[in-house]
């Protein structure tokens, strides 16, 4: 059987993932994501409005054109998790192909919700819950898996596709995380008896973001374990706290909640995101989020004018928003709070926690610089980089490649310069560039059975 890859997207970039493996007539995709830097860039932009060709010109989402050069029929779209970089263009992509959209139960509520918003497009796609450890048959003599992983978002997994000329197994996105506070630890034991099946691994696609980086990436306990420190060494200051974290990150925004209970102080999520993510997440049952039922959530401009309003009122020693704005997006309610936009009025020693790292890139790092100061200049006291990635390092990296001895490795979510780490760590153990560790671009095709 022929097996065949397609680079379409996120080659070059952390962002837009788009990867189709073809086995004989049969075709799987895997992620389809928006880059969202591209978008951002430009002043008030609405994707929904946009049409797919202007994204693709922009670079925002990928160019799946080259999916003409496969000679095959996709039978399913299959998004990782629910990050934008991996579904934000299934609602510009996604109704070109006759195929489901098949997800765990929270990343296929955040597609749900990404299609409905979606003004330009119909996407009339079937929209498919699969649960990690569970499968189904792809085509005649194909199969595709699903095996937990642990990243900075609940419910994500790895796709396993098994071919009868062995698995192709998607490495995006993950870190080796034994206590991921909500959800299951990574299932290595999965992955190790893939490696060791008949026909084994014969492809392996792995997350590059953090390939340059030696050692290993802490828990998501260790996180929590820090932000547990800072905010029990808050527990007398008597004015406002205030955190801000990625709204997508629901075991982060869960420890939060809990850590402001116990000193003493009503949690409430504020922005836009913050209330879709954690609302879904809330909603759906069986994910073991347990958010308290009383947990304020708001994201329209007028509720949440109206809960700044009762903190003033009440106090705001009484309360903790938690908000959105960690990478100092102009329009986010931190940066808000930080130009005095809203009724909240932070003063001398207030405290400002960011449970995020800056994403190293010069914009970020501009409107977070600018945002920071901002704040400071009211008078606020930063506790910056409470926060562990939710990628792999080096060491993770050694890990995986240990567990599924892959035939060949293909470097991701990346561009060249950050997949350089991962092909040092590749080549040190018996991998050669060119003949089963391919480096590859946005666009190309790499024919390996
Ligand atoms: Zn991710």
């Amino acid at each position: 059987m022929e097996i065949e890859i397609a680079t379409i997207g996120g080659y070059e970039e952390v962002g837009r993932q788009m990867t189709a493996v073809r086995a004989g007539d049969d075709i799987v995709v895997f992620d389809m994501g928006l880059n969202l830097s591209k978008v951002l860039i430009h002043d008030n932009i609405r994707t929904e409005e946009m049409r797919s060709l202007d994204l693709i010109d922009m670079g925002a989402i990928p160019d799946d054109r080259v999916m003409s050069e496969l000679d095959g029929e996709v039978q399913a779209i299959v998004p990782t998790h629910g990050h934008l970089d991996h579904i934000g263009a299934i609602s510009k992509l996604a109704h070109r192909y006759d195929a489901p959209v098949v997800a765990t139960p929270f990343t296929r509520e955040l597609v749900d919700e990404e299609v409905h918003d979606e003004s330009e497009y119909v996407v009339n796609n079937d929209l498919i819950s699969m649960e990690a450890g569970e499968s189904m048959s792809i085509g005649e003599r194909c199969e595709l898996e699903f095996v937990n992983v642990t990243h900075s978002i609940i419910d994500a997994i790895n796709p396993v596709f098994h071919t009868p000329e062995g698995s192709v197994v998607y490495g995006l996105d993950k870190r080796v995380d034994h206590t991921p506070v909500i959800g299951d630890p990574i299932d290595m034991k999965r992955f190790r008896e893939i490696g060791r099946e008949d026909g084994g691994v014969l492809c392996y696609i792995e997350d590059c973001t953090n390939a340059n980086k030696k050692g290993r990436t802490p828990s998501e306990a260790v996180a929590r374990h820090q932000l547990r420190d800072v905010m029990h060494s808050l527990e007398d200051w008597d004015g406002g706290i205030v955190a801000t974290t990625f709204s997508s990150h629901i075991a982060r925004v869960k420890s939060i909640v809990e850590f402001a209970q116990d000193i003493g102080r009503e949690p409430i999520l504020l922005g836009r995101s913050m209330e879709q993510y954690s609302g879904t997440a809330d909603r759906l049952d069986g994910l073991d989020v347990d958010f308290p039922d009383d947990l304020g959530m708001y994201g329209h401009r007028k509720s949440v004018d109206r809960a700044f309003k009762r903190i003033m009122k009440e106090g705001k020693e009484k309360f903790l928003p938690v908000v959105t704005g960690h990478q100092g997006e102009p329009r986010a309610m931190l940066t808000r709070m930080g130009r005095g936009e809203t009724p909240y009025e932070l003063t001398n020693g207030d405290k400002v926690i960011f449970s995020a790292r800056v994403i190293p890139e010069p914009t970020n790092e501009g409107q977070r610089y600018q945002s920071e100061k901002l704040l400071g200049m009211q008078g606020a006291r930063i506790y910056d980089d409470v926060h562990v990635s939710g990628h792999l390092r080096q060491e993770g990296h050694y890990q995986m490649l240990d567990a599924l001895q892959p035939q060949h490795v293909i470097p991701a979510h990346q561009d060249m310069a950050g997949f350089s780490g991962y092909v040092d760590l590749a080549g040190n153990n018996g991998y050669d560039l060119g003949r089963d560790l391919h480096v590859t671009s946005n666009g190309n095709t790499i024919q390996l059975v």
